[in-house]
């Protein structure tokens, strides 16, 4: 029997990765090469790649780069002391941390401003949560999961507010949520959570995706927090899920007596590569394709103007 293709809706690119992919290419444009990136600019091997390609230069530590060159922060953002270190070292900054993270940034000053401690739901090492941690000299709790919570000891427990990193898994983070405030039933926080509207629609459409399929394929690099997700909330409903880099890392031994396979990408996985992954599955079951309906997004986030050249920043904000 042949396979039968689904494909999630939405699915791969979101605003924030659009644009810090934007802001390296402009830079490029405009400052020729190399240009410097603290960190990969989103997490996906094959978009770094390209834009190493280009002359993009990833580094780790500012004291990679000569002072004085264009260096850009990551679509995850940056600690403060980052920022200062920055400035201080003379370069051309600029951030491309997605204005969802910053909103995220925004929310800890207020907190600390009101004398709040803040929590922080969020993966230990992630370098958005390194950034939102690192936006309080004071310090941030962290909390991975519901049993973190419940073992949690803080300083204010009446002055105390949470914040979460915006690629979580929905249902993970509204059990943290729940023990938190089980233990320190003042604490604050964001109307729900600060998961972003781009992660919520590919959880929800590989929610129904796996309702189809029987075994599916998430398009995103290991290093894809919000692609890892993708495959644990498929894997949590019952069905086979692989997180695949590129077309070449199908194994057709996946495919033994499967009929409805699933595929849908992570927001900072370009379409070329589902195109690709489709193609071989394609080819392996003599499948055919069909698209599941999806939530239309039409978030657009404006490139700084600094980058624009003249006349293309009034055509992009029209399209905005
Ligand atoms: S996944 Fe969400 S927070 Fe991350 S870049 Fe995309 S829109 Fe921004």
């Amino acid at each position: 029997m042949p396979i039968h293709i689904l494909l999630a809706n939405p699915r791969g690119f979101c605003a924030g990765v659009t644009r810090a992919i934007g802001i390296v290419e402009h830079a490029l444009e405009k400052f020729g090469t190399p240009v410097y990136v603290r960190h990969e600019v989103v997490h996906n091997q094959f978009v770094c790649d390209n834009l190493r390609a280009k002359g993009a230069v990833f580094i780790e530590d500012l004291s990679e780069a000569p002072p004085g060159s264009a260096l850009i922060f990551s679509a995850h953002g940056v600690s403060k002391a980052v920022r200062e270190e920055a400035a201080q070292r003379g370069f051309k900054v600029f951030d491309a941390t997605c204005p969802l993270v910053t909103k995220v940034h925004l929310e800890v000053d207020k907190m600390r401003a009101q004398g709040r401690e803040v929590v922080m739901i969020g993966h230990a090492g992630h370098p958005e949560v390194e950034g939102t941690m690192g936006q309080s000299e004071e310090g941030i709790y962290l909390v991975e999961k519901a049993a973190d919570a419940e073992k949690l000891k803080v300083s204010q427990p009446q002055a105390l507010s949470f914040v979460t990193q915006t690629t979580l898994s929905m249902d993970d983070a509204r059990h943290v949520v729940a023990a938190l405030r089980q233990r320190f039933p003042d604490i604050q926080g964001p109307h729900k959570d600060d998961i972003c509207y781009a992660t919520q629609n590919r959880q929800d459409a590989v929610k129904a995706l796996a309702a189809h399929c029987e075994l599916v394929i998430v398009v995103g690099s290991p290093s894809s927090s919000n692609s890892r997700r993708l495959r644990e909330v498929a894997a949590s409903l019952g069905v086979a899920a692989y997180l695949v880099d590129s077309s070449d890392e199908l194994d057709p031994e996946w495919l033994a007596g499967k009929h409805h396979i699933g595929v849908t990408a992570g927001a900072s996985a370009p379409e070329n590569l589902v195109a690709q992954v489709v193609e071989r599955l394609r080819h392996l079951g003599q499948g055919t394709m069909s698209e599941l309906a999806g939530v239309e997004e039409n978030v657009y986030f404006n490139l700084p103007k600094e980058l624009l050249a003249a006349g293309e920043g009034k055509r992009q904000r029209s399209e905005g």
